[in-house]
């Protein structure tokens, strides 16, 4: 018999777990389909497993350099793989575990299967095509399964996988994508990185720091390529430092495979072909959306380059059926994800003042070491998009707190318009920095001038400290460089 609800979402990710419990809490009836894991792939295979790999990087390092802090260390010290990547799952089944939690407390209902739209208002749910995730924590109780459910909204939040460059298709035993290169049953001794945008660059760092040789391709003239340039060429130099080779400009176009290495012909910058050989390789192009096998083709859903076409609510063209989420397009960030879900379930319940979302304040973070983070107009759109500007910079070895910290690789950059003062962009490069940002998202939120930033007052010693002192370079009044 079939179910009928206020809402129904297709995918528990960040999008879809955060548009249930927004939908509850309005009081709709909410159902949640899920056909592999709770949480999603940020969860279970993205943001958190990533930053609990990178954690156990952080710490070897800082242990390796604990003689620069008046430490003797006694032996060696050396990664336990096993060790690690057990802790990086453990973590993920408590965060998938958590949202079990939350749907049970706010009286969400778990499907359990994989989520066909079959017309507006009703999708059948069939025994899903993937094994359940391995760990995973035990399902709320009431889980319900296979069938036919109507609602009155569709949600369609069903996330994306990793995309694939023909020819060079991951096969999960050379060629790794981020789930084989987020549990490697043994550490390579040399890894070639496909792409430097966020998901390859931490895994280049991730790597590196357990020993690793690694080298990374990336097609464009720099690293992190949506990064300011300064801030992109910044870390590019620490990479560099830390022994990564890195080849900008340049492109895989066929790897050879042997019985336990590959061998990548790698066209470079001045148009040569050099053959590289690694023990394994990350293909790290890009992800796209699962928009497949999930009835938009039957029911005339928009869909383009891989996405569903949605307006500033999350609405796509028709009527009751909604997207958020990586599956309705880039950035494909997991806080965007949330915020799309919220605006969208809002606009469903009615609410008055639902702003739509605004995607040039969505910060970007990158876990590398030194990490990186930014909102807002690069230095270099700003100018093309014709603005008149000013730009402040502040290097972390001018800041008390990173001399102390040990972490005096670093900068803020900030970008203000010349006329009104606005603040337009904030980039940066260095320790904790993913941590910083937020005060220049709130601050860009507020539509902030340079005038309140520097009538802020910034704790110290902080690291924020350079935010500020940035602000001031912009105007020629930084008091500490
Ligand atoms: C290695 C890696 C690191 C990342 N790090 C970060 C980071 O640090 N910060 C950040 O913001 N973002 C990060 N991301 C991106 C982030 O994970 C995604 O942006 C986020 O998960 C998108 O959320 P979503 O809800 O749209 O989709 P997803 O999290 O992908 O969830 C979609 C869910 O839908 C389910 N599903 C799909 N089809 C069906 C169906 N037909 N029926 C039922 N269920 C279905 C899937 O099983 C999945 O659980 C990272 C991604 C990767 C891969």
């Amino acid at each position: 018999m079939a179910e009928n609800y206020d809402v129904i979402i297709i995918g528990s990710g960040p999008g879809g777990y955060i548009a249930a419990i927004r939908a509850a809490q309005l009081g709709l009836k909410t159902a949640v389909v899920e056909r592999e894991h709770l949480a999603g792939i940020c969860s279970n295979w993205g943001c958190i497993p990533t930053k609990a790999l990178l954690r156990s990087a952080e710490v070897l390092h800082l242990a390796e350099h604990a003689k620069n802090y008046g430490l003797k260390l006694e032996g060696s010290i050396s990664p336990d793989l096993k060790a690690i990547v057990d802790r990086s799952r453990g973590i993920a089944q408590r965060m998938n575990g958590g949202v079990g939690f939350l749907m049970k407390k706010n009286k969400v209902d778990v499907i359990w299967g994989e989520a066909k739209l079959t017309k507006p208002g009703q999708i059948v749910v069939s025994k899903s095509s993937k094994k359940p995730m391995e760990p995973q924590a035990p399902l709320p109780k009431n889980t319900l399964g296979e069938g036919t459910y109507n609602a009155k909204h569709i949600i369609v939040a069903t996330g994306a996988r990793p995309r694939a460059l023909p020819g060079i298709e991951p096969d999960g035993k050379l060629i790794w994508t981020y789930f084989e290169a987020m549990v490697p049953p043994e550490m390579p001794k040399s890894l070639l990185v496909m792409g430097s945008g966020a998901i390859g660059i931490e895994f280049a760092s991730f790597y590196r720091t357990m020993g690793v040789e690694v080298t990374v391709v990336e097609v464009m003239p720099a690293v992190m390529p949506v990064e300011d340039a300064e801030i992109s060429a910044f870390a590019k130099k620490q990479f560099d430092k830390q022994g990564m080779k890195i080849h900008l400009e340049a492109k895989v176009t066929k790897v050879e495979k042997s019985a336990n290495s590959i061998t990548a012909h790698v066209e470079m910058k001045d148009g040569k072909v050099e053959k590289i050989t690694a023990d394994r390789m990350i293909s790290a192009v890009g992800v796209q959306g699962n928009i497949e096998n999930i009835g938009l083709e039957a029911l005339g859903v928009k869909t383009d380059r891989g996405c569903i076409v949605i307006d500033g609510y999350g609405k796509t063209n028709v009527p009751g059926i909604y997207a958020i989420g990586d599956v309705a397009g880039p950035p494909m960030l997991a806080h965007k994800a949330e915020h799309e879900a919220v605006i969208c379930v809002e606009k469903i319940a009615g609410l008055p003042n639902v702003h739509p979302m605004d995607k040039l304040k969505i910060p970007g973070c990158t876990y590398c070491n030194p990490q990186v983070a930014s909102v807002g107009l690069t230095e270099a759109k700003a100018k093309a998009e014709g603005k008149d500007i000013r730009v402040g910079r502040f290097p972390f070895v001018a800041n008390g707190k990173a001399i102390a910290l040990g972490e005096d690789q670093g900068m803020v950059k900030t970008i203000f318009d010349k006329k009104t003062g606005q603040l337009l962009g904030a980039h940066l490069v260095g320790a904790e920095v993913t941590e910083l940002i937020q005060g220049f998202v709130v601050a860009m939120n507020l539509e902030t001038t340079e005038e309140e930033l520097m009538h802020t007052i910034f704790p110290h010693p902080t690291i924020s400290e350079t935010m500020k002192e940035s602000v001031l370079d912009a105007y020629g009044r930084a008091l500490n460089a």
